[in-house]
């Protein structure tokens, strides 16, 4: 047929296994399953957000306001930014989609991380780019400013902290791999986890108006997916100078969030109690799997977001315990698909965390 020919040898994104289809292909009840796969907020949906979502339903008949001007407000205020430097994207991928867009054809080369989001990479095959990866899954300076000046790249991401590993680099050393790009190629830092970040090490914060001063090259992604709760209303935002803005806005399809969605996330903004409360139980809880990890000498990840990486010897295989742990309704995510005998817990309640901790251990004592 008349596809493009890169389709034919393109991946398409491996979502985490909804509770939908565990259900249905284990027969275990909704209620008993604990999805810890696609770092959600296991705190739910904020109270406020819900109320606000049920005010705005009636509105469900209208076009939203493209201008998105109430979140761009509130965004600017945040961030102290203008809202001229700031555009909305449906998640902060949709964003990353837009980026690549506008930058990449099949001249292009793309820079990341050996192992970071995978977004980056199907995004830039939809442009028929190339991706350059440094040696290293973890973050390093070093490696980030050699590749780029053997390469050339007209694209670089870095995750900040880093999906599915949990690294983050200090700010100092993102400071120092900008400082050796040329500000001809745009540089993306990935901050869809900044505020765990933030809250467990004030070194890796990233201010996005001190850097888009400083830095004209550089684009901010932030995401209401992971801290605030809503995966689900698909919204997330960058920052840049309003020229790189200007020019995102050209790829972007009038209309891109709902109305429901804008909403939420401005009520979102607002609910420090709940925010508060989710980073406290993160760090909290955090300690717990680390504790078990050093128990079981099992190696994981210093993470700074709000899941955590084990990796296995060779005595355990990452995509049995993966198993064994969906057929007990945990789904978490095996990062075998990134050539790593390794899974990724999103940080649970500390009810959740328990069962899957008592499963892992159930596991390795057999
Ligand atoms: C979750 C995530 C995103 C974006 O999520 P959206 O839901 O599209 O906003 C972006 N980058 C990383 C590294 C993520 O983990």
């Amino acid at each position: 047929m008349g596809f493009k020919q890169y389709l034919e040898s393109l991946n398409s994104y491996e979502a985490g296994k909804p509770i939908e289809l565990v259900v249905r292909d284990y027969g275990i009840y909704a209620e008993d399953i604990i999805k810890l796969a696609s770092n959600e907020n296991p705190l739910g949906t904020s109270d406020c957000v819900i109320k606000a979502i049920k005010k705005e339903a009636k509105n469900a008949f209208r076009y939203p306001d493209d201008s998105m001007f109430e979140l761009k407000e509130a965004l600017s205020k945040k961030y102290r930014v203008y809202d001229k430097n700031i555009i909305i994207g449906a998640g902060s991928d949709q964003i990353i989609d837009f980026i690549i867009k506008a930058i990449c054809s099949k001249s292009s080369k793309v820079l990341i991380s050996a192992t970071t989001f995978a977004m980056y990479e199907i995004y830039a095959k939809h442009n028929e780019a190339s991706v350059i990866r440094t040696k290293s899954g973890i973050h390093k300076a070093d490696e980030f400013i050699d590749e780029y000046k053997r390469h050339n790249p007209n694209l670089v991401f870095l995750c900040l902290p880093n999906n599915p590993l949990g690294d983050c680099l200090d700010r100092n050393e993102v400071y120092r791999i900008l400082d050796s790009i040329s500000k001809d190629c745009i540089v993306v830092l990935d901050c869809a986890y900044m505020q765990f970040a933030k809250y467990k090490d004030k070194a890796k914060l990233i201010t996005p108006n001190e850097i888009i001063g400083k830095y004209q090259n550089v684009i901010y992604l932030g995401t209401f997916s992971k801290l605030y709760g809503l995966g689900g209303l698909r919204v997330g935002f960058g920052i840049a100078t309003d020229s790189i803005i200007a020019t995102l806005n050209k790829l972007r399809p009038p209309f891109n969030i709902t109305n429901v969605s804008l909403k939420a996330a401005l009520a979102a903004l607002k609910d420090k109690k709940f925010t508060q409360e989710t980073l406290k139980n993160n760090l909290k809880e955090m300690a717990v799997y680390e504790d078990f990890a050093r128990t079981n000498n099992i190696e994981y990840i210093d993470s700074y977001t709000n899941f955590i990486t084990f990796i296995f010897s060779n005595k355990v295989d990452s995509t049995q315990l993966s198993q064994y742990l969906l057929k007990n309704g945990i789904i978490i995510r095996n990062l075998k698909s990134y050539g790593m005998n390794a899974i990724r817990i999103t940080i649970g309640t500390k009810k959740q965390n328990k069962r899957v901790l008592k499963y892992i251990s159930k596991y390795l004592k057999r």
